[in-house]
């Protein structure tokens, strides 16, 4: 049995990964996406990982 984080900040519905960072991080990298886990919180609710997201989210 996996162990799931229980801290995952991902909103985003029944998704099997979610809490089990390790196949996160390699489901969103294979797409050349990032993780819930790095966006702000109103960013991760778009659901949008893409790096574009991210840029704009970290760029305030
Ligand atoms: S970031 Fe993606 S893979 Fe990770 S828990 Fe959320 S939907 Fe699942």
């Amino acid at each position: 049995m996996t162990d799931r984080n229980p801290d995952c900040p991902c909103t985003y519905p029944g998704c099997p990964r979610h809490g089990i960072c390790r196949e996160c991080i390699a489901y969103h990298r294979k797409m050349g996406e990032f993780t819930a886990c790095m966006f702000s919180k109103e960013a991760e609710r778009t659901w949008d990982r893409s790096f574009r997201k991210l840029a704009e989210d970290r760029k305030g």
